[in-house]
């Protein structure tokens, strides 16, 4: 067990079966993206350590960019996610695939496609190392995932709580005795609908 910040969290997926879901969804998209010359836009904070895992297992003519985002998810009312660093490329006509290190609610996933398509890209794929599919609500499909997990908050691999956990190489999971204190207080990041980095 570990403890970041006020909350204790539990090992869930070991660094090894990350890797293993990386070289299997680098297997598909090395088959299916050989003469595409794609744009990978990697998704930061969370997505550095996976971006990273991918690229260094595609074989072909790619390129990298990142985006920025982040969401602010008040109480009361809907998500409102901001534009921290944007795109620069000129993507008109690629094939771009965005790198996520997760997919939870898919608000962030929805934005980004209906930005690149806005900016006239020739296709947008979605690769994500983790889904939470119970808690997806959008129609966008998700065309590569690593890990399908349920719908409990997790850190590590470079998912944090509140700035911390990023560097952990394996995996884990919300500790479920803290789970009462997260619905009754709601702190930063936990449970449906947590933060975009
Ligand atoms: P969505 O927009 O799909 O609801 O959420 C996407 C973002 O929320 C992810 O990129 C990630 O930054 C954050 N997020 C969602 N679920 C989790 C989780 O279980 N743990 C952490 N650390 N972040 C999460
Ligand atoms: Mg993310
Ligand atoms: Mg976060």
């Amino acid at each position: 067990m570990i403890k970041l910040h006020d909350l204790q969290f539990i090992p869930f997926i070991t660094e090894n079966e990350i890797v293993a879901a990386i070289d299997k969804m680098s297997d598909r998209l090395n088959k299916d993206l050989s003469d595409k010359n794609p744009l990978f836009i990697g998704v930061l904070n969370g997505a550095f350590m996976f971006v990273s895992e991918v690229l260094k297992r595609f074989q072909f003519d790619c390129e990298i960019s990142f985006v920025k985002l982040a969401s602010y998810k008040g109480t009361k009312t809907t998500n409102e996610i901001q534009e921290l660093i944007g795109l620069e490329d000129n993507i008109s006509g690629r094939t771009v695939v965005v790198l996520e290190d997760i997919v939870d609610t898919g608000n962030t996933i929805a934005l980004l496609d209906k930005m690149l398509k806005d900016k006239d890209c020739k296709e947008v794929k979605v690769a994500t190392l983790f889904f939470k599919p119970e808690a997806y609500t959008k129609q966008i499909k998700i065309d590569y995932y690593g890990i399908e997990i349920p719908n409990k908050f997790i850190v590590g691999y470079g998912l944090d709580y509140d700035g911390l956990g990023r560097n952990l190489t394996d995996v884990y999971q919300l500790k479920s005795s803290n789970m009462t204190n997260l619905v009754l207080f709601g702190p930063p990041g936990a449970g449906k609908g947590t933060q975009a980095e």
